[in-house]
């Protein structure tokens, strides 16, 4: 069977090894008579299940040893509310607001904290951050929070800030949802990162949280118990029934990113250099071309999701319904941007954006 090539943005592709596998495994796992979502998450079968996963992403990641790794259900909207709970104790917490995500995160906060607007792209329609040496950083934040890449603008952080160069001593907050896995994290800059799995990991309902140790514990009163960062890490994602068939998934995509080379390369490395191989061949096609047209600065351009107008918009609902009978699926853009949006996660080949860019050149050509 030859599926299509899947660009959405999110719930997004999963690569077909891991769905065959899981599904070789639906109706039982290992020889043990049971499914992964009939087991008791306190079995050993699902025990070990967790800790290989746990330990996988810790390895692929090179997490180091004082963060903690929590697999939590919520999403990347629910940390909106839970990483100030945990992390504010009701006091001032620094925004730099670079799109649509990071925009969503500085409102909520506002219920458990008191958020400062540092820096807002707003000015350049997101097309570019305010670097980080023009941030208006509070003199004594909770936290400064970032979104290191924009799933609806398409702006990624290609490095993360260090935010004690800029004289803050701050944990900084890092919501990876849409990149994570795509390319190494610099954990000597990171405080805590958050991200739902759906977008490069597994299925929905699984949230992941990379947390330092000596930033549990300062919950405020009001916080849910499940949503409680150190009740979680102290009963290893276990105080309220974890999202098993999401770990598991992940924990099959951890297995198979391992596996993944590029020359010398191996897991995140080798999907890092890939990636950035199929982004330029994107971007460098968009750029050369007459109808299309991405206007987000080069030195912030998303790996992983690109937006892209058509410059007659009128042929956009062509485009796409082409698009689809040529086997490219989710290409629609996000509402709020319009046009159309490639997310080329992890589970895209680049024989996907060959075949995206070959359908763009035959569109536009017979668009003249
Ligand atoms: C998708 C996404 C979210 C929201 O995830 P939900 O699972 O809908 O809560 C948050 N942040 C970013 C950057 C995302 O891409």
């Amino acid at each position: 069977m030859n599926r299509p090539f899947n660009f959405s943005a999110g719930p997004a592709a999963i690569p077909e090894e891991v769905l065959q596998q899981a599904a070789a495994e639906m109706l039982d796992w290992h020889g043990c008579g049971m499914g992964v979502m009939e087991m008791s998450h306190r079995g050993k079968e699902f025990i070990s299940i967790y800790e290989t996963a746990e330990a996988d992403v810790r390895e692929l990641l090179a997490i180091p040893a004082h963060f903690k790794i929590l697999f939590m259900q919520g999403g990347g909207i629910a940390e909106n509310a839970i990483v100030p709970m945990n992390l504010s104790r009701a006091g001032v917490v620094d925004f730099v607001v670079t799109g649509s995500w990071s925009q969503k995160s500085f409102k909520e906060a506002a219920k458990y904290a008191q958020p400062h607007l540092a820096a807002s792209g707003k000015d350049s329609g997101f097309t570019r951050p305010v670097a980080p040496k023009d941030w208006q950083l509070s003199s004594n934040p909770a936290y400064v929070h970032i979104c290191s890449n924009e799933t609806i603008d398409g702006v990624e952080f290609h490095e993360l800030p260090d935010l004690r160069a800029l004289g803050c001593d701050a944990p900084l907050v890092i919501d990876f949802s849409s990149h994570v896995a795509s390319r190494p994290v610099d954990w000597s800059r990171v405080g805590l990162a958050f991200g739902g799995a759906q977008k490069n990991i597994g299925p929905a309902g699984l949230t992941i949280v990379v947390v330092r140790e000596d930033l549990l514990g300062h919950a405020l009163p009001i916080t849910p118990s499940a949503f409680d960062f150190k009740t979680v890490a102290d009963n290893h994602s276990m105080f309220n029934t974890p999202p098993t068939w999401g770990i598991y998934m992940a924990g099959l995509t951890f297995q198979w990113l391992k596996r993944q080379r590029e020359g010398e390369l191996t897991g995140i490395a080798a999907m890092e250099q890939r990636n950035i191989a199929k982004a330029q061949r994107f971007y460098d096609y968009v750029d050369g071309s007459q109808l299309y047209v991405n206007a987000i600065d080069p030195a912030w351009r998303s790996r992983m999701n690109i937006p892209f107008q058509l410059r007659d918009a009128s042929r956009n609902e062509a485009f796409l319904a082409g698009a689809k009978a040529a086997g490219l699926l989710q290409l629609k853009g996000h509402k709020s941007v319009g046009g159309m949006r490639a997310s080329l996660y992890n589970a895209m080949p680049m024989a996907g954006v060959q075949a995206l860019i070959a359908f763009m050149q035959e569109f536009e050509r017979t668009s003249a």
